[in-house]
């Protein structure tokens, strides 16, 4: 009688699940990326849900899936050549019970509603697995910075934030960097923040230089944070990153201090990438001429060639998961490691996957690494490191104090490992031992959904 009861709750929760995900093929029917991450989510919660019926009775799914709110405007701007440009501005606050919005501005050709849907979403469960008192957004413009003189850009920012200023607050909604938005960038987007409403509100940006409220730390907390939870992972198997190797895709903020953090714990990183295509370098890559190459000169990947002759250049980025490997890190963009790369990998022998990006494995891929015993590392847990500093900018901008490197660095490396284990332990709950992707999105999902019901919203 039990199993037959639990036997018919499982299939009501499996048909409601598919109701949730119907409804939002139809009302966004163009949003691919989109609908990969809330299936994702909605997988993940299944076995959650059938013993926690509440969540379906008071149709916290429904409005889960839907952004509070998308705003997206027209963002025109001169090129130096006295044309004028009109590129697409959006922002999405996607939800607001756990704290205010929060989440980075990606500046890339391929940005559209789509992707600044799964971004919200997904930003929504990884901002409640941090701990902290942070909603979930996202924004961003289908503009391209690549070969943007430093006027453009600036033009570009300012074009931006002269509308995107009306829509934020530093107990609203506050933006920081993703792909296409660094230091530079943040620093014209406030800049421009500062002039429209003639105040200095520190609280609004994160990301900042540290000499206008920025906090130490937050450049490198993504990359270094990564780090932190594969050190976790390594840790559940009694092991360390000492002599491993590890290929990490991109040459970005992210990829950067991935394989800076992982070089200085004993790793040998072996390959990165950019756009174009990866290098190899077997006895371990040289990241000074990387820093140099992608955050002084704007290079491509390739030119690392010229100071090191040993290495391998490969046009085709995708190809750099056919690399031998233990650790692999995927820490470019959405969709770059599919079932294929996922195969080579496991054949390679590889033991870790761990996400710095957002969505880099395709559902197929994780499938695979999961069926295959390989531990893996979701984004909403295993990158989440660089917003959870954010949110410690936001507390140092409040109470008008700065911390040093060293102390924000700490308290890094004990959110990783809180994440980590709040994932293990909502795993474990649902019989799911080990599987930290339904870890991490029951338990981001959990307190998000808490929020939601508590609050009537
Ligand atoms: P950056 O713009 O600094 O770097 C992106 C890197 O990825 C560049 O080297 C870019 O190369 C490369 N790249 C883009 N597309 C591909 C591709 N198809 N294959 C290989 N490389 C590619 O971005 P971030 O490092 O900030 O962001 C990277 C990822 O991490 C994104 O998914 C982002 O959402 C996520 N993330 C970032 C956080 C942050 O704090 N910055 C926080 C959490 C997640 P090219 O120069 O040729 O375009």
């Amino acid at each position: 009688m039990v199993i037959k009861n639990h036997s018919n709750l499982q299939t009501t929760t499996a048909s409601y699940l598919q109701s949730i995900y119907t409804d939002v093929l139809q009302r966004s029917p163009h949003e691919v990326e989109f609908h990969q991450a809330v299936k994702s989510l909605l997988d993940s919660i299944a076995p959650m849900l059938s013993q926690h019926p509440n969540y379906i009775k008071t149709g916290v799914l429904e409005r889960l899936v839907e952004p509070e709110r998308m705003i997206t405007f027209r963002v025109p701007w001169l090129d130096d050549q006295g044309n004028v440009h009109v590129n697409r501005g959006f922002r999405v606050q996607f939800n607001s019970a756990i704290g205010p919005y929060k989440g980075g501005l990606r500046f890339h050709p391929s940005v559209n509603s789509s992707i600044m849907n799964f971004l919200g979403f997904t930003q929504t469960i990884k901002n409640a697995l941090t701990g902290q008192a942070i909603g979930g957004a996202k924004g961003g413009a289908d503009f391209d910075p690549k070969g943007k003189s430093d006027l453009e850009i600036m033009r570009f920012c300012q074009s931006y934030m002269a509308e995107l200023a009306h829509y934020i607050g530093a107990d609203l909604d506050i933006p920081a960097g993703d792909i296409g938005v660094g230091a530079r960038e943040i620093g014209y987007l406030f800049g421009q923040y500062r002039r429209v409403h003639r105040q200095f509100e520190a609280g609004v940006f994160t990301g900042k230089g540290v000499d206008f409220g920025g906090s130490h730390g937050r450049t490198e907390a993504t990359g270094y944070g990564t780090i932190y939870f594969v050190r976790q992972m390594l840790k559940q198997l009694g092991d360390s990153l000492n002599h491993k190797t590890v290929i990490v895709s991109g040459s970005g903020n992210v990829s950067i201090f991935a394989i800076e953090k992982a070089i200085e714990l004993g790793a040998n990183v072996v390959a990165c990438s950019d756009s174009d295509g990866y290098i190899y370098d077997k006895n371990g890559l040289h990241l000074p001429t990387i820093k140099r190459l992608k955050l002084d000169e704007d290079q491509r990947i390739c030119e690392y060639l010229t100071d090191h002759p040993e290495a391998i250049y490969v046009e085709g980025c995708d190809r750099i998961w056919g690399i031998p490997c233990d650790i692999a890190l995927p820490c470019a963009t959405q969709n770059e490691l599919d079932e294929y790369a996922a195969e080579q990998l496991i054949d390679n022998g590889v033991t870790i996957v761990a996400e710095g990006a957002n969505m880099p494995c395709t559902q197929e891929a994780i499938n695979l690494f999961l069926d295959k015993g390989v531990s893996f590392g979701p984004a909403q847990a295993a990158n989440a490191g660089g917003v959870a500093v954010s949110a410690l900018e936001m507390a140092q901008n409040s109470a008008r104090v700065a911390w040093s490197f060293e102390q924000v660095d700490q308290m890094l490396q004990k959110i990783m490992k809180t994440i980590y284990e709040n994932s293990m332990r909502a795993a474990k709950d649902y019989d799911l031992d080990g599987n930290l992707v339904a870890g991490a999105n029951i338990a981001g999902f959990k307190r998000v959904a808490d929020a939601m019901v508590a609050q009537g919203i």
